[in-house]
C-alpha cells in the first residue's frame, strides 16, 4: 500500500523519533522512508521505538541533501508547524489526503523538518505545496512522529472511505512539465523586457506560486504552451 508516498525526514536530531516515524508509517501501510542528514542512523534507539516496523528502517535511504532525496517528477509537499514567510500555496491535511486519493497515479514526497528548527526556507522552496496541521492552541508544534502519524492516518482513512470523493480525477501536470512551461514563459518575458536580470529571481518564484495555485492539468499546460507559441510567432513577425 502507499508505494507512491516517499516520507522524507530532514536533519532529524533524535534517532528515537526516526523509529517512532517508522512505526507511525508501518501501522498505516506506508513503507518508503528517506532520511536527509540524520544525526544518528542506524541506531539502537530508532530500532527500539520502531516496534514491529524495523523493516522500514532497514530499507530507509540516507541522503546528504534534500534535493537528492526528492524523487524527481513527483509532487513535493512540505509540512510546517508555523506559518512561513515562503508564500507557497497551502493545503489542509484533509485537502492533501483528498488530493492524493484523487491523483493516485502520481507519486509524492512528503517532507518533515528538524525537531527544533523545522524546515528551512531553502527546503520549503523545493516544495510545491505547504501543509500546516491545525491545532487547538497557539503552541502548534507537534512531535515529529505525531505529525507523520496524523498524515498517514488521514490518508489511510481517506483511502478507506468507500464512497468516491466528489472531486473528479484530474490528470495533473508533473513538476517537470510545469517547470518546463515556466522556463518557456520566462524566456518570452525576457524578450518582451518584462523580466530582467534584476527581477528574474523574484519573478520566477512568483510565477511558480501563481501557477501552482491553479493545480494545472496536462492539457491545460498544453493550452498555455500554445498561447506562448502564438505570442512568440507574433514577436518574430513584428
Ligand atoms: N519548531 C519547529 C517545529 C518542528 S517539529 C517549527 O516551528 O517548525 C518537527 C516537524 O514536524 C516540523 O518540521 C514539521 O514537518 C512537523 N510538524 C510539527 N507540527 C506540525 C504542524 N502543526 N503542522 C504541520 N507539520 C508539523
Amino acid at each position: 500500500m502507499f508505494e507512491n508516498i516517499n516520507i522524507v525526514l530532514v536533519n532529524t536530531s533524535h534517532p528515537g523519533n526516526i523509529g517512532s516515524v517508522a512505526r507511525a508509517m508501518g501501522v498505516m501501510g506506508f513503507n518508503k522512508l528517506s532520511l536527509v542528514n540524520p544525526k544518528e542512523f542506524p541506531s539502537s534507539h530508532a530500532d527500539a521505538l520502531s516496534v514491529g516496523c524495523k523493516n522500514i528502517l532497514d530499507h530507509a535511504n540516507v541522503y546528504n541533501s534534500l534535493s537528492n532525496a526528492l524523487e524527481k517528477n513527483m509532487i513535493t509537499v512540505g509540512f510546517s508547524a508555523r506559518d512561513r514567510k515562503v508564500p507557497l500555496p497551502s493545503m489542509s491535511l484533509d485537502d492533501l489526503a483528498t488530493y492524493i486519493k484523487s491523483n493516485n497515479s502520481y507519486t509524492y514526497n512528503i517532507v518533515f523538518g528538524n525537531e527544533r528548527t523545522g524546515l528551512t526556507n531553502d527546503d520549503l522552496h523545493q516544495c510545491d505545496y505547504l501543509v500546516n496541521i491545525e491545532t487547538h492552541s497557539t503552541t502548534s508544534s507537534l512531535n515529529l512522529s505525531a505529525a507523520v502519524q496524523l498524515f498517514t492516518y488521514q490518508l489511510f482513512l481517506t483511502n478507506n472511505i468507500k464512497k468516491k470523493p466528489n472531486t473528479s480525477v484530474k490528470d495533473l501536470a508533473t513538476s517537470k512539465e510545469r517547470d518546463y512551461y515556466y522556463s518557456e514563459l520566462i524566456s518570452i518575458l525576457k524578450d518582451t523586457g518584462f523580466v530582467n536580470d534584476k527581477n528574474y529571481k523574484s519573478l520566477l518564484k512568483k510565477i511558480h506560486i501563481i501557477f501552482n495555485k491553479a493545480m494545472l492539468e496536462k492539457d491545460e499546460i498544453n493550452i498555455l504552451h500554445g498561447m506562448l507559441a502564438s505570442i512568440r510567432k507574433k514577436l518574430i513577425v513584428d
